[in-house]
Protein backbone atom coordinates (compact mmCIF):
# COMPACT_ATOMS: atom_id res chain seq x y z
CA UNK A 1 0.00 0.00 0.00
CA UNK A 2 1.75 3.52 -1.43
CA UNK A 3 -0.72 5.78 0.41
CA UNK A 4 -2.32 5.63 3.98
CA UNK A 5 -6.31 5.72 3.46
CA UNK A 6 -7.83 8.05 5.92
CA UNK A 7 -10.82 10.38 6.45
CA UNK A 8 -10.11 13.96 7.18
CA UNK A 9 -11.94 16.32 9.91
CA UNK A 10 -11.64 19.65 7.96
CA UNK A 11 -14.92 21.24 10.11
CA UNK A 12 -13.40 24.85 10.42
CA UNK A 13 -10.03 24.27 9.32
CA UNK A 14 -8.31 26.45 6.40
CA UNK A 15 -7.28 25.08 3.32
CA UNK A 16 -5.96 26.76 0.93
CA UNK A 17 -6.49 26.67 -3.14
CA UNK A 18 -4.44 27.60 -5.19
CA UNK A 19 -6.17 27.87 -9.36
CA UNK A 20 -9.20 29.36 -10.26
CA UNK A 21 -10.79 27.54 -13.45
CA UNK A 22 -12.65 24.34 -13.20
CA UNK A 23 -10.60 22.14 -11.72
CA UNK A 24 -9.79 24.40 -8.49
CA UNK A 25 -13.82 24.98 -8.66
CA UNK A 26 -14.67 21.61 -8.12
CA UNK A 27 -12.21 20.79 -5.46
CA UNK A 28 -13.43 23.98 -3.56
CA UNK A 29 -16.88 22.71 -3.57
CA UNK A 30 -15.73 19.08 -1.72
CA UNK A 31 -13.64 21.34 0.14
CA UNK A 32 -16.31 23.85 1.13
CA UNK A 33 -18.97 20.82 1.26
CA UNK A 34 -16.59 18.95 4.11
CA UNK A 35 -16.91 22.33 6.58
CA UNK A 36 -13.30 23.25 5.70
CA UNK A 37 -12.68 27.41 5.58
CA UNK A 38 -11.36 27.82 2.46
CA UNK A 39 -8.45 30.22 1.00
CA UNK A 40 -8.02 30.86 -2.67
CA UNK A 41 -5.12 32.28 -4.94
CA UNK A 42 -5.09 33.02 -8.36
CA UNK A 43 -3.91 35.93 -10.68
CA UNK A 44 -7.60 35.48 -12.75
CA UNK A 45 -10.50 32.72 -11.99
CA UNK A 46 -13.28 32.03 -14.33
CA UNK A 47 -16.38 33.62 -13.69
CA UNK A 48 -17.77 30.39 -12.49
CA UNK A 49 -14.78 29.98 -9.68
CA UNK A 50 -15.71 33.60 -8.85
CA UNK A 51 -19.22 33.38 -8.55
CA UNK A 52 -18.62 30.30 -6.11
CA UNK A 53 -15.94 32.80 -4.01
CA UNK A 54 -18.40 35.59 -4.10
CA UNK A 55 -21.38 33.23 -3.04
CA UNK A 56 -19.33 31.54 -0.04
CA UNK A 57 -16.82 34.84 1.05
CA UNK A 58 -14.41 33.22 0.70
CA UNK A 59 -10.93 34.64 1.38
CA UNK A 60 -9.27 35.18 -2.32
CA UNK A 61 -5.92 36.41 -3.01
CA UNK A 62 -5.74 37.96 -6.72
CA UNK A 63 -2.11 37.20 -7.58
CA UNK A 64 0.31 34.53 -7.86
CA UNK A 65 1.08 31.84 -5.26
CA UNK A 66 3.80 32.82 -2.02
CA UNK A 67 4.84 30.75 0.22
CA UNK A 68 2.88 32.79 3.77
CA UNK A 69 -0.48 31.43 1.77
CA UNK A 70 0.24 28.44 3.24
CA UNK A 71 0.04 30.45 6.73
CA UNK A 72 -2.49 28.42 9.49
CA UNK A 73 -3.35 25.71 6.49
CA UNK A 74 -3.59 21.99 6.80
CA UNK A 75 -4.15 21.02 3.48
CA UNK A 76 -3.37 22.79 0.33
CA UNK A 77 -4.69 21.64 -3.56
CA UNK A 78 -2.78 23.01 -6.42
CA UNK A 79 -4.98 23.20 -9.89
CA UNK A 80 -3.48 25.74 -11.73
CA UNK A 81 -2.47 23.47 -14.99
CA UNK A 82 1.65 25.10 -14.30
CA UNK A 83 4.51 22.31 -13.01
CA UNK A 84 6.25 25.26 -11.75
CA UNK A 85 3.44 26.58 -10.01
CA UNK A 86 2.70 23.35 -8.65
CA UNK A 87 5.81 22.26 -7.51
CA UNK A 88 6.68 25.15 -5.65
CA UNK A 89 3.73 24.56 -3.87
CA UNK A 90 4.85 21.50 -3.10
CA UNK A 91 8.02 22.41 -1.81
CA UNK A 92 6.82 25.13 0.11
CA UNK A 93 3.60 23.19 1.97
CA UNK A 94 6.87 20.00 2.07
CA UNK A 95 8.89 22.51 4.40
CA UNK A 96 6.05 23.51 6.73
CA UNK A 97 4.62 19.76 7.01
CA UNK A 98 1.19 20.55 5.48
CA UNK A 99 0.09 17.56 3.06
CA UNK A 100 -0.17 19.41 -0.84
CA UNK A 101 -2.27 17.74 -3.45
CA UNK A 102 -1.56 18.98 -7.16
CA UNK A 103 -4.38 17.71 -9.19
CA UNK A 104 -3.71 14.76 -12.01
CA UNK A 105 0.00 15.58 -10.94
CA UNK A 106 1.45 12.65 -8.68
CA UNK A 107 4.91 13.58 -8.59
CA UNK A 108 3.87 17.22 -6.76
CA UNK A 109 1.26 15.13 -4.30
CA UNK A 110 2.35 14.06 -0.74
CA UNK A 111 -1.58 13.07 -0.72
CA UNK A 112 -4.12 12.00 -3.29
CA UNK A 113 -7.67 12.02 -3.69
CA UNK A 114 -9.70 9.15 -4.03
CA UNK A 115 -12.76 8.30 -6.49
CA UNK A 116 -15.77 8.22 -3.47
CA UNK A 117 -19.17 6.98 -3.38
CA UNK A 118 -21.29 8.77 -1.31
CA UNK A 119 -24.22 7.58 0.97
CA UNK A 120 -23.05 9.72 4.19
CA UNK A 121 -22.42 9.13 6.46
CA UNK A 122 -21.57 6.08 4.90
CA UNK A 123 -18.62 7.06 2.50
CA UNK A 124 -15.97 4.69 0.18
CA UNK A 125 -13.60 5.82 -0.71
CA UNK A 126 -11.41 4.22 -3.63
CA UNK A 127 -7.76 4.47 -5.21
CA UNK A 128 -5.42 2.80 -7.69
CA UNK A 129 -2.59 4.64 -5.57
CA UNK A 130 -2.34 7.30 -8.83
CA UNK A 131 -1.30 4.66 -11.26
CA UNK A 132 -4.95 4.19 -12.92
CA UNK A 133 -7.56 6.57 -12.11
CA UNK A 134 -9.96 5.19 -14.11
CA UNK A 135 -9.70 2.18 -12.97
CA UNK A 136 -10.96 3.13 -9.58
CA UNK A 137 -13.72 5.11 -11.75
CA UNK A 138 -14.97 2.21 -13.18
CA UNK A 139 -14.83 0.37 -9.26
CA UNK A 140 -16.64 3.24 -7.97
CA UNK A 141 -19.44 3.04 -10.73
CA UNK A 142 -19.95 -0.81 -9.52
CA UNK A 143 -20.28 0.04 -5.85
CA UNK A 144 -22.51 3.21 -7.04
CA UNK A 145 -24.92 0.37 -8.74
CA UNK A 146 -24.51 -2.14 -5.78
CA UNK A 147 -25.52 0.20 -3.07
CA UNK A 148 -29.12 1.88 -3.02
CA UNK A 149 -29.36 5.47 -3.16
CA UNK A 150 -30.74 5.29 0.45
CA UNK A 151 -27.97 3.12 1.97
CA UNK A 152 -26.80 6.23 4.03
CA UNK A 153 -30.13 5.47 6.08
CA UNK A 154 -28.81 2.15 6.98
CA UNK A 155 -25.22 3.99 9.00
CA UNK A 156 -27.50 7.10 10.21
CA UNK A 157 -30.04 4.39 11.95
CA UNK A 158 -26.81 2.37 13.48
CA UNK A 159 -24.78 5.67 14.45
CA UNK A 160 -28.37 6.26 16.67
CA UNK A 161 -28.56 3.16 18.60
CA UNK A 162 -24.39 3.17 18.97
CA UNK A 163 -23.99 4.24 22.71
CA UNK A 164 -27.38 2.54 23.32
CA UNK A 165 -25.74 -0.93 22.14
CA UNK A 166 -22.44 0.06 23.81
CA UNK A 167 -24.08 0.55 27.13
CA UNK A 168 -26.35 -2.48 27.08
CA UNK A 169 -24.05 -5.11 25.59
CA UNK A 170 -20.51 -5.14 27.64
CA UNK A 171 -18.93 -7.75 25.86
CA UNK A 172 -17.49 -6.67 22.67
CA UNK A 173 -17.67 -9.95 21.09
CA UNK A 174 -21.33 -10.19 21.86
CA UNK A 175 -21.45 -6.19 20.83
CA UNK A 176 -19.58 -7.40 17.70
CA UNK A 177 -22.20 -10.14 17.10
CA UNK A 178 -24.91 -7.68 17.82
CA UNK A 179 -24.83 -5.55 15.07
CA UNK A 180 -23.70 -8.50 12.75
CA UNK A 181 -27.09 -10.21 13.66
CA UNK A 182 -28.55 -6.54 12.74
CA UNK A 183 -26.72 -5.83 9.27
CA UNK A 184 -27.22 -9.36 8.12
CA UNK A 185 -31.31 -9.40 8.67
CA UNK A 186 -34.22 -7.64 7.71
CA UNK A 187 -33.54 -4.33 9.26
CA UNK A 188 -31.60 -3.08 6.55
CA UNK A 189 -34.25 -3.76 4.20
CA UNK A 190 -36.34 -1.83 6.13
CA UNK A 191 -34.43 1.12 6.37
CA UNK A 192 -33.50 1.41 2.80
CA UNK A 193 -37.24 0.48 1.93
CA UNK A 194 -37.85 3.82 4.27
CA UNK A 195 -39.22 1.53 6.78
CA UNK A 196 -37.83 4.01 9.56
CA UNK A 197 -40.74 3.02 12.12
CA UNK A 198 -40.54 -0.64 11.80
CA UNK A 199 -36.69 -0.22 11.66
CA UNK A 200 -36.08 1.16 14.74
CA UNK A 201 -38.40 -1.06 16.68
CA UNK A 202 -36.77 -4.03 15.00
CA UNK A 203 -33.32 -2.79 16.49
CA UNK A 204 -34.99 -2.26 20.02
CA UNK A 205 -36.30 -5.71 20.14
CA UNK A 206 -32.45 -6.88 19.16
CA UNK A 207 -30.93 -5.57 21.50
CA UNK A 208 -33.12 -6.10 24.28
CA UNK A 209 -32.63 -9.48 23.21
CA UNK A 210 -28.67 -9.16 22.95
CA UNK A 211 -28.71 -7.19 26.60
CA UNK A 212 -30.88 -9.71 28.40
CA UNK A 213 -29.61 -12.88 26.68
CA UNK A 214 -26.88 -15.27 28.06
CA UNK A 215 -23.88 -14.73 25.81
CA UNK A 216 -24.33 -16.63 22.77
CA UNK A 217 -22.42 -19.99 21.94
CA UNK A 218 -19.71 -20.76 20.61
CA UNK A 219 -20.35 -22.32 17.05
CA UNK A 220 -17.83 -24.34 14.39
CA UNK A 221 -18.01 -24.23 10.89
CA UNK A 222 -16.02 -26.82 8.73
CA UNK A 223 -14.96 -24.61 5.78
CA UNK A 224 -13.49 -26.22 2.64
CA UNK A 225 -11.00 -23.21 0.94
CA UNK A 226 -10.59 -24.61 -2.16
CA UNK A 227 -7.51 -25.49 -3.69
CA UNK A 228 -5.60 -22.30 -3.76
CA UNK A 229 -7.66 -19.64 -5.83
CA UNK A 230 -9.33 -17.14 -3.68
CA UNK A 231 -11.48 -16.90 -6.45
CA UNK A 232 -12.45 -20.48 -6.23
CA UNK A 233 -14.03 -19.77 -2.40
CA UNK A 234 -17.89 -20.59 -1.85
CA UNK A 235 -19.65 -17.17 -0.80
CA UNK A 236 -20.97 -19.14 2.19
CA UNK A 237 -16.86 -19.71 3.39
CA UNK A 238 -16.68 -15.95 2.48
CA UNK A 239 -19.17 -14.84 4.74
CA UNK A 240 -17.68 -17.03 7.22
CA UNK A 241 -14.11 -16.16 7.04
CA UNK A 242 -15.48 -12.66 7.20
CA UNK A 243 -16.93 -12.92 10.94
CA UNK A 244 -15.51 -15.88 12.59
CA UNK A 245 -13.10 -15.05 16.09
CA UNK A 246 -10.60 -17.71 15.21
CA UNK A 247 -9.29 -19.18 11.91
CA UNK A 248 -7.80 -22.38 12.82
CA UNK A 249 -6.78 -23.62 9.10
CA UNK A 250 -4.39 -26.23 7.61
CA UNK A 251 -1.06 -25.72 6.21
CA UNK A 252 -1.74 -25.89 2.56
CA UNK A 253 -4.65 -22.94 2.54
CA UNK A 254 -2.93 -20.23 0.75
CA UNK A 255 -2.06 -16.67 2.28
CA UNK A 256 -4.50 -15.45 -0.46
CA UNK A 257 -7.42 -17.16 1.44
CA UNK A 258 -6.32 -16.23 4.73
CA UNK A 259 -5.85 -12.47 3.45
CA UNK A 260 -9.82 -12.26 3.39
CA UNK A 261 -9.95 -13.25 6.94
CA UNK A 262 -12.18 -10.33 9.52
CA UNK A 263 -9.06 -8.36 10.35
CA UNK A 264 -9.14 -8.96 14.08
CA UNK A 265 -9.49 -12.80 13.90
CA UNK A 266 -7.08 -14.98 15.12
CA UNK A 267 -5.51 -16.71 12.76
CA UNK A 268 -3.84 -20.42 14.32
CA UNK A 269 -2.24 -22.68 11.90
CA UNK A 270 -2.64 -26.16 12.93
CA UNK A 271 -1.06 -27.72 10.04
CA UNK A 272 0.22 -31.43 10.08
CA UNK A 273 3.84 -31.50 8.98
CA UNK A 274 4.60 -34.60 7.54
CA UNK A 275 7.00 -36.21 10.19
CA UNK A 276 6.31 -34.09 13.06
CA UNK A 277 3.47 -34.98 16.28
CA UNK A 278 3.43 -31.52 16.68
CA UNK A 279 -0.26 -30.94 15.60
CA UNK A 280 -2.19 -34.40 15.92
CA UNK A 281 -5.84 -34.85 15.25
CA UNK A 282 -6.44 -34.99 18.50
CA UNK A 283 -4.91 -32.06 19.65
CA UNK A 284 -6.31 -30.10 16.89
CA UNK A 285 -10.16 -31.89 17.96
CA UNK A 286 -9.26 -30.60 21.59
CA UNK A 287 -7.96 -27.13 20.50
CA UNK A 288 -11.52 -26.64 18.00
CA UNK A 289 -13.94 -27.94 20.64
CA UNK A 290 -12.28 -26.07 23.56
CA UNK A 291 -12.15 -22.42 21.77
CA UNK A 292 -16.33 -23.38 21.06
CA UNK A 293 -16.62 -23.84 24.53
CA UNK A 294 -15.24 -20.48 25.75
CA UNK A 295 -18.03 -19.29 22.99
CA UNK A 296 -15.76 -18.22 19.89
CA UNK A 297 -16.71 -18.03 16.15
CA UNK A 298 -14.24 -20.65 15.03
CA UNK A 299 -14.43 -21.29 11.07
CA UNK A 300 -12.09 -24.65 10.92
CA UNK A 301 -10.40 -23.97 7.37
CA UNK A 302 -9.30 -26.97 5.40
CA UNK A 303 -7.41 -27.08 2.13
CA UNK A 304 -10.23 -28.31 -0.86
CA UNK A 305 -13.11 -29.87 0.66
CA UNK A 306 -13.71 -30.69 4.79
CA UNK A 307 -14.63 -33.71 3.89
CA UNK A 308 -12.23 -34.95 1.16
CA UNK A 309 -8.91 -36.63 2.61
CA UNK A 310 -9.13 -34.35 5.43
CA UNK A 311 -10.73 -35.86 8.85
CA UNK A 312 -13.45 -33.16 8.74
CA UNK A 313 -15.37 -36.32 9.76
CA UNK A 314 -13.75 -36.66 12.73
CA UNK A 315 -13.54 -32.96 13.92
CA UNK A 316 -17.34 -33.38 13.58
CA UNK A 317 -17.88 -35.89 15.69
CA UNK A 318 -15.69 -34.51 18.11
CA UNK A 319 -17.74 -31.04 18.20
CA UNK A 320 -20.93 -33.25 18.58
CA UNK A 321 -19.76 -35.92 21.19
CA UNK A 322 -19.01 -32.73 23.21
CA UNK A 323 -22.73 -31.26 22.81
CA UNK A 324 -21.63 -28.69 19.78
CA UNK A 325 -23.50 -27.91 16.66
CA UNK A 326 -21.42 -27.62 13.58
CA UNK A 327 -21.85 -26.58 10.32
CA UNK A 328 -19.86 -28.05 7.05
CA UNK A 329 -19.31 -25.64 4.25
CA UNK A 330 -18.24 -27.71 1.10
CA UNK A 331 -14.84 -26.36 -0.76
CA UNK A 332 -13.60 -27.38 -4.40
CA UNK A 333 -11.65 -30.30 -4.02
CA UNK A 334 -8.11 -30.69 -5.24
CA UNK A 335 -9.03 -33.30 -7.94
CA UNK A 336 -12.51 -30.78 -9.49
CA UNK A 337 -9.85 -27.81 -8.94
CA UNK A 338 -6.34 -28.72 -10.66
CA UNK A 339 -8.55 -30.51 -13.06
CA UNK A 340 -10.31 -27.41 -14.61
CA UNK A 341 -7.38 -25.21 -14.29
CA UNK A 342 -5.04 -27.84 -16.76
CA UNK A 343 -8.17 -27.84 -18.88
CA UNK A 344 -8.33 -31.44 -18.24
CA UNK A 345 -11.84 -32.98 -18.29
CA UNK A 346 -12.59 -35.65 -15.19
CA UNK A 347 -14.50 -37.85 -17.29
CA UNK A 348 -15.72 -37.88 -20.89
CA UNK A 349 -17.91 -39.71 -22.85
CA UNK A 350 -15.60 -41.47 -25.66
CA UNK A 351 -12.96 -42.42 -22.70
CA UNK A 352 -14.04 -42.16 -19.13
CA UNK A 353 -17.15 -43.18 -17.27
CA UNK A 354 -16.15 -42.59 -13.55
CA UNK A 355 -13.17 -41.26 -11.21
CA UNK A 356 -11.80 -42.54 -8.65
CA UNK A 357 -10.53 -40.52 -5.65
CA UNK A 358 -7.40 -41.88 -3.99
CA UNK A 359 -5.58 -41.38 -1.03
CA UNK A 360 -2.11 -42.69 -1.04
CA UNK A 361 -0.98 -41.53 2.18
CA UNK A 362 1.05 -44.20 3.90
CA UNK A 363 2.33 -47.63 2.91
CA UNK A 364 -0.74 -49.46 4.57
CA UNK A 365 -3.28 -47.37 2.05
CA UNK A 366 -1.34 -48.03 -0.63
CA UNK A 367 -1.79 -52.06 0.11
CA UNK A 368 -4.96 -51.88 0.61
CA UNK A 369 -6.07 -50.69 -2.14
CA UNK A 370 -8.57 -52.84 -4.79
CA UNK A 371 -5.45 -52.84 -7.95
CA UNK A 372 -7.37 -55.15 -9.72
CA UNK A 373 -10.56 -53.08 -9.73
CA UNK A 374 -7.89 -49.69 -9.91
CA UNK A 375 -6.35 -50.97 -12.94
CA UNK A 376 -9.28 -51.37 -15.56
CA UNK A 377 -10.14 -49.00 -18.79
CA UNK A 378 -12.44 -46.12 -18.52
CA UNK A 379 -11.77 -44.14 -15.78
CA UNK A 380 -9.94 -41.68 -14.40
CA UNK A 381 -7.81 -41.95 -10.84
CA UNK A 382 -7.09 -39.11 -8.95
CA UNK A 383 -4.29 -39.97 -6.49
CA UNK A 384 -3.92 -37.45 -3.86
CA UNK A 385 -0.77 -37.10 -1.38
CA UNK A 386 1.04 -39.33 -3.83
CA UNK A 387 3.82 -37.38 -4.68
CA UNK A 388 6.15 -40.34 -2.68
CA UNK A 389 4.57 -43.18 -3.85
CA UNK A 390 4.95 -42.83 -7.45
CA UNK A 391 6.99 -45.47 -7.62
CA UNK A 392 5.19 -48.13 -6.19
CA UNK A 393 1.92 -46.62 -7.55
CA UNK A 394 3.12 -47.17 -11.67
CA UNK A 395 4.56 -50.71 -10.56
CA UNK A 396 0.78 -51.80 -8.96
CA UNK A 397 -1.03 -50.20 -12.11
CA UNK A 398 1.08 -51.69 -14.90
CA UNK A 399 0.81 -55.24 -13.10
CA UNK A 400 -2.38 -55.69 -12.77
CA UNK A 401 -2.86 -54.50 -16.15
CA UNK A 402 -2.93 -51.28 -16.83
CA UNK A 403 -1.52 -49.91 -20.18
CA UNK A 404 2.40 -48.48 -19.86
CA UNK A 405 1.14 -46.22 -21.79
CA UNK A 406 -1.51 -44.33 -20.44
CA UNK A 407 -1.57 -40.74 -20.46
CA UNK A 408 -0.81 -39.06 -17.08
CA UNK A 409 -0.97 -35.60 -15.50
CA UNK A 410 0.70 -34.26 -12.21
CA UNK A 411 -0.76 -31.07 -11.60
CA UNK A 412 1.21 -29.31 -8.90
CA UNK A 413 0.25 -26.39 -6.72
CA UNK A 414 -3.01 -26.21 -9.03
CA UNK A 415 -5.29 -22.97 -9.26
CA UNK A 416 -2.24 -20.82 -7.75
CA UNK A 417 -0.34 -18.10 -9.54
CA UNK A 418 2.85 -20.73 -9.92
CA UNK A 419 0.81 -23.82 -11.11
CA UNK A 420 2.61 -26.70 -13.06
CA UNK A 421 1.19 -29.74 -15.30
CA UNK A 422 3.34 -32.25 -15.95
CA UNK A 423 2.26 -34.92 -19.08
CA UNK A 424 3.75 -37.97 -19.68
CA UNK A 425 2.60 -41.79 -19.28
CA UNK A 426 1.96 -44.15 -17.17
CA UNK A 427 5.41 -46.14 -17.36
CA UNK A 428 7.24 -42.90 -16.99
CA UNK A 429 5.87 -41.20 -13.75
CA UNK A 430 9.03 -42.08 -11.82
CA UNK A 431 11.47 -40.31 -13.99
CA UNK A 432 9.13 -37.62 -14.76
CA UNK A 433 9.03 -37.15 -11.02
CA UNK A 434 12.78 -37.11 -10.95
CA UNK A 435 13.20 -35.20 -13.61
CA UNK A 436 10.73 -32.36 -13.54
CA UNK A 437 11.29 -32.61 -9.41
CA UNK A 438 7.63 -32.36 -8.70
CA UNK A 439 6.76 -31.33 -4.95
CA UNK A 440 3.70 -31.51 -2.72
CA UNK A 441 0.98 -30.22 -3.40
CA UNK A 442 0.43 -32.02 -6.25
CA UNK A 443 -1.99 -34.49 -7.73
CA UNK A 444 -1.92 -37.28 -9.94
CA UNK A 445 -4.26 -37.66 -12.83
CA UNK A 446 -4.37 -41.39 -14.71
CA UNK A 447 -6.63 -42.15 -18.06
CA UNK A 448 -7.04 -41.05 -21.35
CA UNK A 449 -8.19 -37.96 -20.05
CA UNK A 450 -4.79 -36.85 -19.26
CA UNK A 451 -4.04 -36.14 -22.47
CA UNK A 452 -6.71 -33.87 -22.95
CA UNK A 453 -6.59 -30.08 -21.40
CA UNK A 454 -4.16 -27.22 -22.94
CA UNK A 455 -3.01 -29.34 -25.72
CA UNK A 456 -6.39 -29.92 -26.72
CA UNK A 457 -7.43 -26.46 -25.92
CA UNK A 458 -4.82 -25.34 -27.98
CA UNK A 459 -5.64 -27.25 -31.00
CA UNK A 460 -3.66 -30.84 -30.97
CA UNK A 461 -6.13 -33.12 -30.62
CA UNK A 462 -4.05 -36.29 -30.92
CA UNK A 463 -1.97 -34.97 -27.79
CA UNK A 464 -2.61 -38.63 -26.51
CA UNK A 465 -1.27 -40.47 -29.64
CA UNK A 466 1.01 -38.23 -30.21
CA UNK A 467 2.50 -39.24 -26.39
CA UNK A 468 1.51 -42.89 -27.18
CA UNK A 469 3.93 -42.95 -30.43
CA UNK A 470 7.00 -40.98 -28.90
CA UNK A 471 6.98 -42.21 -25.20
CA UNK A 472 7.87 -38.37 -24.61
CA UNK A 473 7.15 -36.62 -21.51
CA UNK A 474 5.50 -33.38 -22.30
CA UNK A 475 5.81 -30.63 -19.62
CA UNK A 476 3.86 -27.62 -19.81
CA UNK A 477 3.68 -24.57 -17.66
CA UNK A 478 0.58 -22.94 -17.51
CA UNK A 479 -0.65 -19.67 -17.39
CA UNK A 480 -3.75 -18.28 -16.37
N1 LIG B 1 -9.24 -31.75 1.49
C1 LIG B 1 -8.31 -31.57 0.39
C2 LIG B 1 -7.28 -32.66 0.32
C3 LIG B 1 -6.29 -32.63 1.44
S1 LIG B 1 -5.08 -33.88 1.30
C4 LIG B 1 -9.10 -31.45 -0.91
O1 LIG B 1 -10.30 -31.70 -0.92
O2 LIG B 1 -8.50 -31.08 -1.91
C5 LIG B 1 -3.72 -32.99 0.68
C6 LIG B 1 -3.47 -33.32 -0.75
O3 LIG B 1 -4.38 -32.64 -1.60
C7 LIG B 1 -2.12 -32.90 -1.27
O4 LIG B 1 -1.12 -33.83 -0.90
C8 LIG B 1 -2.36 -32.89 -2.76
O5 LIG B 1 -2.34 -34.19 -3.27
C9 LIG B 1 -3.77 -32.38 -2.83
N2 LIG B 1 -3.79 -30.92 -3.05
C10 LIG B 1 -4.31 -29.99 -2.25
N3 LIG B 1 -4.18 -28.76 -2.80
C11 LIG B 1 -3.57 -28.93 -3.98
C12 LIG B 1 -3.15 -28.06 -5.02
N4 LIG B 1 -3.34 -26.73 -4.94
N5 LIG B 1 -2.55 -28.58 -6.10
C13 LIG B 1 -2.35 -29.91 -6.20
N6 LIG B 1 -2.72 -30.78 -5.25
C14 LIG B 1 -3.32 -30.31 -4.15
Amino acid sequence: MDFFPAFLDLTGRRCLIVGGGDVALRKARLLHGAGARIRAVAPETSPAFAEFVKRHRIAHRVREFEAPDLDDCWLVVTATGNRDVDSAVRAAAGERRIFCNSVDDRANSSYITPAIVDRSPLVIAISSGGTAPVLARSVRERIELMLPARFGRLAELAGRWRERAKAGIADIADRRRFWETLFGGDIPSLAIGGRYDEAENAVAALLTDFSAGDPEPGKAWLVGAGPGDPDLLTVRALRILQTADVILHDRLVSGDVLALARRDADLVSVGKKPGCSLNTQEAINEKLVGLVRAGKHVCRLKGGDPFVFARGGEELEALRDAGFEAEVVPGITAAAGCAAYAGIPLTHRDVSQSVVLISAHGKDSVDRLDWPSLARDRQTLVFYMAVSRFPELMNRLIEHGRAAGTPIAIVERGTLPDQRVVRGHLGQLQLLREAQRIEPPAILIVGDVAAMGADRIAGSVAAGELLRAQGEPICAKQSF
